[in-house]
């Protein structure tokens, strides 16, 4: 498309409206940015960056809509779960149809995104028993105990480009069924499927002002991290960016959580069932074009496994590589012109540092999606600790190999490294398996599964670099994060009761 060409298509491409108080609101700001279909350079629609006064007015909304939603029966809370879950399937064409166009994967992996996402409300429509508190009776003469799980306020969410229906719906259905109110800024790069499930939640019945969507970068994230009235952030994305939101909200007096980057190592052991090891490797490392981040970037091969070497570049070979949206695809474009250049900047990295390049996916070409971020499969071998390619999460599709003799090695390998989101082993023994759960420090361990993404009755972790904040975004901890506990200890006297006069000391009698 020429550049006049590409003007009048920005020009004509609708705008991302703001949720503000249950409307959609056009924004009035100056400062635009143009959403791109990663597979075309297409402009789909111009995003606005809110500004100060928007952020307050859906702040101010949240904060108000906490009065009334936060003692709304949970009957009521978990009804509105239910119609979104049931509104999340319907609407699920749509949904995946969107999220590949702005973000670029496949249409079967857009409809997983939507899926890990649906399985979150699901959960949330349980709420009933998940915010159960506790009680215990005669604590002390005549004494009972209890606790009650309370919402906490305003809490905001702040979601990267490469889940953008899973990662919000990791964050708002648990936050508003607990009964908090919820300002959710999506990511800049892809937020018009965010919109959907905003414009799908106001259908399910969640009233004006608990659940808003701003948009903007920077100063939109700073403002939610340091606003009196929002007591809660959850972010997920980098790690530079993550360890800045925690510790600027914590500064704050603030609640975070931070889920941030990944190194994700996965050691295949010489007992391991070869076709489904490889196929595992492939798919994890290559889907989503890399940009996952529970993907394998880190192939670990044990002892004899590393004659393998061959057969896995003869399986990421098969690979399709093509936009989203045409049928057979495997991996579609990077987000962006940028990650692009990134990744290819990595690769050249890898090169000139020694590690050897087995496959090299930099110049394909993609008929009729010239213009596309496409990079193919890239596998390197030899790939050494201090290489650039290993010290750096790559996020696109590379595979680095590194071959070591032993269990012991591996451990010592993926554990030496800075993040711990996810790893996987592949093997048939027991013995191997248990050992390695039980010395990996990783968040996330996979035993023959490549991609161990928890379902929501477990929690999403992370150990060492890959997380900030000692509770997870869904499933129990989720709870945890969006209530605090308050205990009630109470003694009632009929008129026939007596005190046993003054008690001066702190035991209960
Ligand atoms: P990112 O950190 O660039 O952006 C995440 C969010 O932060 C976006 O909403 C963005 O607008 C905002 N942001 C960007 N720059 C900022 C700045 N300087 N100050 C304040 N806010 C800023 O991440 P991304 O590129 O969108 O997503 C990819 C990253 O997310 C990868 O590192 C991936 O591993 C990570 N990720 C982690 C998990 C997890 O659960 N651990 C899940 C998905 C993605």
């Amino acid at each position: 498309m020429s550049t006049a060409s590409a003007n009048v298509a920005a020009a004509a491409a609708s705008t991302v409206k703001l949720l503000i108080d249950g409307r959609f609101v056009e924004s009035t700001t100056a400062e635009w940015l143009d959403v791109v279909n990663p597979a075309t350079q297409e402009t789909i629609a111009r995003v606005p960056f809110a500004t100060d006064a928007e952020l307050e007015a859906a702040i101010a909304s949240a904060k108000k809509a906490f009065k009334t939603w936060r003692n709304t029966p949970l009957g009521t809370r978990a009804r509105i779960m239910l119609k979104l879950q049931a509104l999340v399937r319907e609407h699920m064409p749509r949904l995946a149809r969107t999220l590949s166009t702005e973000q670029g994967k496949t249409y079967p992996d857009a409809e997983g995104d939507v899926f890990r996402g649906l399985e979150v409300v699901e959960h949330a429509c349980s709420i009933g028993t998940l915010q159960l508190g506790e009680f215990a009776e005669n604590v002390a003469n005549g004494v009972d105990t209890y606790s009650i799980r309370q919402p906490i306020g305003v809490c905001a969410g702040i979601t990267p480009f490469n889940f953008p229906a899973m990662i919000p719906l990791w964050m708002f259905p648990m936050a508003i069924v607990c009964g908090n109110t919820f300002v959710l800024k999506p990511s800049e790069q892809d937020p018009m499927t965010s919109m959907l499930l905003g414009e799908l939640a106001l259908e399910a019945g969640v009233p004006p002002g608990v659940l808003n969507i701003v948009h903007g970068g920077k100063r939109a994230v700073d403002a939610l991290c340091t606003h009196p009235d929002i007591v809660a952030v959850s972010f997920v994305g980098s790690t530079a960016v993550g360890t800045h939101v925690y510790q600027l909200a914590s500064q704050h007096g603030k609640r975070v959580q931070s889920m941030m980057g990944a190194k994700n190592h996965a050691v295949v052991m010489p007992d391991a069932n070869k076709e489904q090891s490889l196929n595992s490797l492939v798919g994890a490392t290559f889907g989503a074009a890399g940009q996952r981040c529970m993907a394998t970037s880190v192939v670990v091969l044990v002892g004899e496994t590393k004659r393998w070497i061959p057969d896995i570049v003869a399986k990421a070979r098969t690979l399709q590589v093509n936009a989203g949206l045409e049928k057979g695809a495997d991996l579609g474009p990077l987000i962006s012109r940028n990650a692009k250049n990134r990744v290819l900047g990595l690769i050249e990295d890898g090169v000139r540092e020694g590690a050897k390049l087995e496959l090299d996916g930099r110049e394909i070409q993609i008929k009729g999606y010239e213009k596309g971020n496409f990079v193919g499969p890239t596998i390197f071998s030899g790939v050494k600790p201090s290489m650039k390619i290993y010290t750096t999460e790559i996020f696109g599709p590379v595979m680095s190999i590194m071959c070591v003799d032993t269990l012991a090695d591996a451990i010592e390998l993926v554990n030496a490294n800075p993040f711990g989101n996810g790893t996987g082993i592949f093997t048939q023994s027991g013995a191997v398996a248990r050992k390695f759960q039980n010395e990996i420090d990783v968040g996330q361990v996979g035993i023959n599964v490549p991609i161990p993404v928890p379902v929501p009755v477990f929690s999403f972790t992370g150990s060492r670099g890959s997380k900030l904040g000692d509770l997870g975004p869904y499933g129990k901890q989720a709870v945890q994060f969006y209530t605090q506990t308050k205990t009630i200890t109470t003694r009632w006297f009929d008129d026939a009761g007596t005190t046993g006069g003054v008690n001066t000391t702190i035991s209960l009698k």
